[in-house]
């Protein structure tokens, strides 16, 4: 029944279908309860192609697709990273990590973000207990007493759900966040990330790169074959003077911030651009409210936690919510905040600390970035913290005996 005025009445309302927000619903699919996702963009279209787009995943978040009956659909198209190197341009210090000091079979996937999409949309649509509404946006939210009022415009009209919680997954710049008056702090770095996918001269036998550069850090991930993507963050200024650049000029700019480990690269696929920025919302969780995802905390792509850390915002609130008789109860939101606080602090730090650590030309700062990488390649615990920090185990809600046990019950 719906509640009074409500066009329909769910026990949780997902704003925005992304990755986390898609992600979160299909998390709940086995659970006993009324769901409906909002998204504002129509569904996107692509085919395959060798330049897509991809997102490193790691192993925590492997594990969690797996648990939600997503990885089998994804296994096929993720390129697997086997090891990592991390080095900076102009001095010998690097820390290698590979993926047999975790006794894993990889440390992560790099999988397009075609493949994943279409993954959780088919998952979605298999959902009885879910209604899409796709392209609908949220315009209103009012909470009163146990129910949270959202209005959705669709197609010109506008419907009233009635949700016992909202589950914000709308992006860094949080519509659901801005409505609610809740605060984010928000530090500009003044870069741009341009991404794009090369050809390579010799196999990457599945080793990703993180380089740091005095322009700024670029990342190789294996894709495939014998390609792989690459994503190079750098000063507004400097991004305006590349993107103009023609596919050969731009190829040898960045091959010359990389270096020639890999040999020449053979061709460059399209190039994308995004403006970098850290926002962190003040709260997780409001009355009847909780965020995920990056509508809680975006970050700097350079560490790839990003959305690793959001599906584990997903997967805890899943935990947390799933078997719940009122699933925005004020006690159970609390936990959830307090259980993702270490997790997005450690994560949100860690990749702060290096942008700046790595973009400060401070003198004496080079000495301290070189011993700091021979530091965290020979110091056995700091190997083992950074290491699982690059793992997502950390995070993972009941730890990773956990969720293997749940992934092979
Ligand atoms: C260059 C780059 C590389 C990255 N690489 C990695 C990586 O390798 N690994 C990694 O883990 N992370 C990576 N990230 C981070 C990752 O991309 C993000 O963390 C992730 O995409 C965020 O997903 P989200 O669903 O939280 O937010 P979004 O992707 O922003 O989705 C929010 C959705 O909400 C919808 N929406 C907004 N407002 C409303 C409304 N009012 N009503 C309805 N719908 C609404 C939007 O249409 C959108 O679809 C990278 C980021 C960048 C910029």
């Amino acid at each position: 029944m719906s509640a009074a005025g409500a066009d329909q009445t769910v026990d949780i309302a997902i704003v925005g279908g992304g990755l986390a927000g898609a992600s979160l619903a299909v998390a709940l699919a086995e659970a006993p309860l009324r769901l409906a996702l909002i998204e504002s963009a129509a569904p996107p279209a692509g085919q395959p192609a060798w330049d897509e787009r991809c997102i490193a995943l790691n192993d925590a978040s492997r594990r969690i697709f797996e648990a939600c009956g997503v990885w089998q659909a994804l296994r096929g198209a993720a390129a697997p990273i086997l090891a990592t190197h991390i080095s900076e341009q102009g001095r010998f210090g690097t820390a290698r990590f590979a993926a047999a000091d975790a006794g894993l079979e990889a440390l992560g996937y790099n999988v397009p973000l075609r493949a994943i999409g279409a993954a959780l949309l088919a998952r979605l649509r298999a959902m009885p207990r879910l209604r899409l509404l796709q392209p609908a946006r949220v315009e209103a939210l009012d909470c009163a007493g146990d129910t949270v009022r959202l209005s959705v415009r669709t197609a010109g009209t506008v419907q009233v759900l009635a949700a016992r919680l909202v589950a914000a997954a709308d992006g860094a710049d949080s519509s659901v966040r801005r409505l609610l008056g809740i605060g984010a702090e928000r530090r500009d770095y003044g870069q741009q990330a341009i991404v794009s996918a090369v050809r390579l001269a010799r196999p990457h036998r599945g080793v990703a790169y993180e380089r740091f550069t005095p322009q700024g850090p670029v990342a190789l991930i294996p894709k495939p074959g014998d390609t792989a993507s690459l994503v190079w963050s750098v000063p507004q200024e400097q991004a305006a003077r590349l993107l103009a650049l023609d596919d050969a000029g731009y190829l040898a700019a960045v091959q010359q911030a990389f270096g020639g480990r890999l040999g020449n690269f053979l061709a460059l696929g399209r190039r994308w651009a995004f403006p970098l920025a850290r926002v962190m919302s003040e709260r997780l969780v409001a009355p009847r409210v909780v965020l995920v995802g990056n509508a809680a905390q975006s970050l700097h792509p350079v560490a790839a936690q990003g959305f690793n850390l959001g599906l584990r915002d997903v997967a805890a609130l899943a935990a947390q919510v799933s078997g719940a008789a009122d699933p925005g109860d004020s006690g159970l939101l609390s936990a959830y905040e307090s259980s993702r606080l270490h997790d997005r602090g450690r994560a949100g730090g860690l990749t702060d600390l290096m942008v700046r650590a790595f973009s400060n030309r401070v003198p004496g700062l080079a000495q301290g970035r070189h011993w700091g990488l021979v530091a965290v390649d020979l110091l056995s615990p700091l190997r083992e913290s950074v290491l699982r920090q690059h793992l997502g185990h950390f995070g993972l809600p009941g730890g990773v005996a956990g969720y293997s046990a749940k992934v092979s019950s």
